[in-house]
């Protein structure tokens, strides 16, 4: 059994590390050149399916590393509007897990012990299914793979998604995200209030816009920690930051084009712009932003479709449900399926046959994917002003 995947994203990345762990064979193609090629978002907030995900899938020692490296934010968590005034007080209804990790430094582990099945710089373009049982990835650099299984873990773009099920539509949430950060120094700790050092923090104006924000607090230094629980795997020393995020409705911020080319210092002053009146903690907190950390991001969300007949072009994570950022369990739902797949696989690989294996898979991975994009989108109408997800 030869698995090829498309995308070395959390999911796809994952997914490796499980396969490995249970010895099926897989090879990862990724378009970027390196993990650091593109500013791809900050905090990662990890609940018990993400955890749950890493336990099966990392070896036990990066599984270590990954709790040792990851914050423990307050549960409990503040709603505020634009003034500061506090409206509501969420606690969490499970007492479960809530994880604060830095998402290059989870990449970074794990891509761990993986460097002779991930390729970087390998941009796939379209697949081919064999006249035998095979299918073949094709890529931008004239090379091909072929294998007996191809998983999309190419995200919210998937070109496999494209080919595989061009039916499948991803559509604008109506919202546009400036992302940044502050990083946490003994000053600018005073900018936040305590508990605003919550899971995540919405800011709310009834007029439009919010800010959000969340700290990743690290328990001991990331390098310190990977040489002591495992050495092999290469971690940026980095340091406590909040991350925090302007988001608003398209129409209140210039089209994307001007967006996407816009410096963060230029984000930021048209942030501070869109803020006056605000609580001036809450400007102070975005004039802390480091410019060169912030940039812009369109917010898409899937929309679930109908079941489809199962082969062996399978999908896992934003290539397939793809979610509004208001449920904060994406990358959550991507590991998910990545263990849950890696089950199917290595259940195919020990003589089960492969599509029933896949279907399965794909018939639970449908039903809480398209649940979490149907929540996800229900919380950003209601809370960010999302357009409603339109019907399938
Ligand atoms: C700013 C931000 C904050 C977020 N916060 C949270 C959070 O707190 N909790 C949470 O659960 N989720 C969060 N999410 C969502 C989460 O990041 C995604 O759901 C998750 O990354 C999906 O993982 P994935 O592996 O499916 O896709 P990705 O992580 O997007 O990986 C896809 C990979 O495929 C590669 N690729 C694309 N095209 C090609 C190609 N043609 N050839 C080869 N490779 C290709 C890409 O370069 C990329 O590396 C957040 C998202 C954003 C943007």
């Amino acid at each position: 059994m030869q698995v090829i995947v498309i995308g070395a994203g959390l999911g796809g990345l994952c997914l490796a590390q499980g396969l490995r762990r249970r010895g099926v064979g897989v090879a990862v193609y990724e378009s970027d050149d390196s993990l650091t090629s593109r500013q791809q978002g900050y905090r990662i907030h990890i609940d018990e399916h993400g955890d749950r995900a890493l336990a099966e899938s990392l070896p036990e020692r990066l599984h270590r590393l990954f709790r040792a490296t990851a914050g423990l934010p307050r549960t409990s968590t503040p709603v505020f509007d634009h003034r500061l005034g506090r409206l509501a007080v969420l606690e969490p209804s499970d007492g479960g897990v809530h994880l604060a990790v830095d998402r290059l430094t989870l990449r970074r582990i794990l891509l761990s012990g993986l460097s002779d099945v991930v390729r970087f710089g390998k941009r796939f373009t379209h697949y081919r299914v064999g006249a035998g049982d095979g299918v073949t990835a094709y890529f931008a650099d004239g090379t091909t793979a072929t294998g007996d299984v191809l998983v999309a873990a190419d995200g919210v773009n998937s070109p496999v998604r494209r080919q595989y099920l061009p039916h499948a539509r991803v559509v604008d949430t109506g919202l546009r995200q400036l992302y940044g950060k502050v990083p946490l120094t003994a000053r600018t700790r005073e900018l936040f209030l305590d508990d605003m050092f919550a899971v995540f923090t919405p800011i709310i104006c009834p007029d439009g816009g919010f800010v959000g924000v969340a700290p990743v607090e690290f328990p001991e230094s990331v390098t310190q920690a990977a040489a002591r629980l495992a050495p092999e795997a290469v971690l940026d020393a980095t340091q406590d930051y909040m991350t925090c995020a302007f988001g608003a409705r398209r129409e209140l911020l210039p089209p994307d084009d001007e967006l996407r080319t816009m410096t963060g210092a230029e984000l930021r002053a048209l942030t501070l712009t869109a803020i006056e009146g605000w609580h001036p903690r809450v400007r102070a907190i975005i004039e802390h932003w480091d410019p060169s950390t912030v940039f812009a991001l369109v917010l898409r969300t899937s929309v679930p479709i109908e079941p489809w007949p199962t082969t062996n072009v399978t999908l896992l994570g934003d290539a397939i449900h793809a979610m509004s950022p208001a449920g904060g369990i994406g990358a959550n739902t991507a590991l998910r399926d990545a263990s849950t797949l890696a089950t199917a696989l290595a259940e195919a690989a020990d003589g089960r046959p492969l599509v029933p294996a896949l279907a399965e898979y794909e018939a639970a991975m449908t039903a809480y994917g398209f649940a979490a994009v149907r929540t996800s989108a229900a919380n950003g109408h209601r809370l960010l002003g999302q357009d409603p997800l339109p019907a399938a």
